[in-house]
């Protein structure tokens, strides 16, 4: 008997079934936004098996997953995720902001806590394929996104510690409350707890990196904060679900963009992070924007080096970046109970976050064309 190869995952064999109840879209303002679960008319499923590969992917209706109560993911956390927006530019058109990173960075993530492989260009053009059906509906208006939540799991009934055997990738697109965040974000630095560690999975975008993170976001909130800012051994890591970037004067006097670096694999290698220090390199490094040239640095940097340069009035401005809240400004950190207050020069940002913040909208928005905005 001979073996067939396990099939590749392989867009071009979507199926579509159409929804023939067609849900109504919410209007702004709807408060069923602010749940973040309505989602669209339609999902993307595609499920693999150990023995067979991928089957045919499908664009369905939107609706439950049915699962075995022994189903892997259920158990040991076998879930992987992506958080990515689709756009409607000021010009009419859809557009994904570099779909491929976050397709790429799905593959690591899968590969992390063993989940079957696939070609990140057919996971794009499965993402793709769903906003040609839904995008035109449910995301009419210029300067508006729908968040997309490709996401796989261990979908395959069988307890017993064990590579799954069978998975099932989705894709669905859902609302988000609006981004407003006006008074710049209140961070706590955490002191008793740590998000990712030295060997761990702090760099995959994985389900069990959110859920246990969840006890000292409630304690940051609790205390009037909005996120958490989190530290390895004092080293400042993340915040919340962003990443985090500070200006500041060097003991040197150079004025420095700085966050941490990917190398250790504590931290989530965010699309947004990598996004702002390419254009920083290509527009601030030489005064052409207006404002003074930085250094871009990617090092580990602690806490009290922040509050030295708090001290010392060394401190320009601070950000935090992810696809959720964007760009958004940081205002205070806590550490040890103590504030450090956070300039900023316009008011309500920094001038540095203001000025990256408005080049990536206008890509994503399609005010500028660049290759990092893909036209669906
Ligand atoms: N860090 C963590 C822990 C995150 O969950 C996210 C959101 N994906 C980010 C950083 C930012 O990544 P991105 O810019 O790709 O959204």
């Amino acid at each position: 008997k001979t073996e067939m190869a396990p099939r590749p995952l392989d867009a071009s064999k979507l199926k579509f079934t159409k929804t023939t109840s067609p849900m109504s879209v919410p209007q702004p303002g709807d408060p069923i936004i602010m749940t973040a679960s309505q989602c669209t008319d339609h999902m993307i499923t595609a499920v693999w098996k150990a023995s067979t590969g991928w089957a045919d992917p499908e664009l369905r209706p939107y609706g439950n997953l049915s699962l075995a109560p022994t189903a892997s993911v259920l158990h040991y956390a076998t879930e992987c995720f992506e958080g990515m927006k689709m756009y409607r530019g000021f010009d009419g058109k859809l557009r994904l902001f570099r779909p491929d990173a976050n397709c790429k960075r799905m593959l690591v993530s899968s590969t992390r806590i063993s989940l079957p492989a696939f070609d990140p260009a057919e996971l794009e053009k499965l993402i793709k394929a769903m906003i040609a059906v839904d995008g035109p509906k449910w995301l009419p208006k210029p300067g508006t996104f729908l968040y997309l939540r490709p996401t796989m799991i261990g979908s395959g009934g069988a307890l017993g510690v064990a590579t799954p055997k069978e998975a099932t990738l989705f894709v669905i697109a859902t609302f988000m409350p609006p981004l407003d965040a006006p008074t710049g974000m209140r961070l706590l630095a955490s002191t008793n707890g740590v998000r990712a560690w030295p060997g761990g999975f702090g760099y995959a975008k994985v389900g069990a990196n959110y859920g246990p993170s969840l006890m000292a976001n409630g304690e940051a909130r609790a205390r009037g904060y909005d996120q958490v800012l989190w530290l390895l051994n004092g080293t400042v890591t993340e915040a919340g679900a962003s990443n985090f970037f500070v200006v500041w004067r060097s003991k040197e006097g150079k004025v420095q963009l700085v966050t941490a670096p990917l190398d250790g694999k504590i931290i989530l290698d965010g699309v947004t992070r990598r996004s702002i220090l390419q254009l920083a390199r290509e527009r601030l490094t030489s005064g052409q924007s207006g404002l003074e040239s930085l250094e871009i640095v990617e090092r580990n940097f602690t806490m009290d080096d922040l509050v030295d340069a708090a001290k010392d009035g060394r401190i320009i401005e601070a950000f935090a970046a992810g696809t959720a809240y964007f760009v958004c400004p940081v205002a205070a950190i806590n550490y040890k109970d103590e504030d450090l207050d956070i300039p900023m020069a316009r008011g309500n940002s920094g001038d540095y976050a203001h000025l990256v913040k408005s080049w990536l909208t206008n890509i994503m928005y399609g005010k500028e064309d660049h290759e990092w905005g893909v036209v669906v």
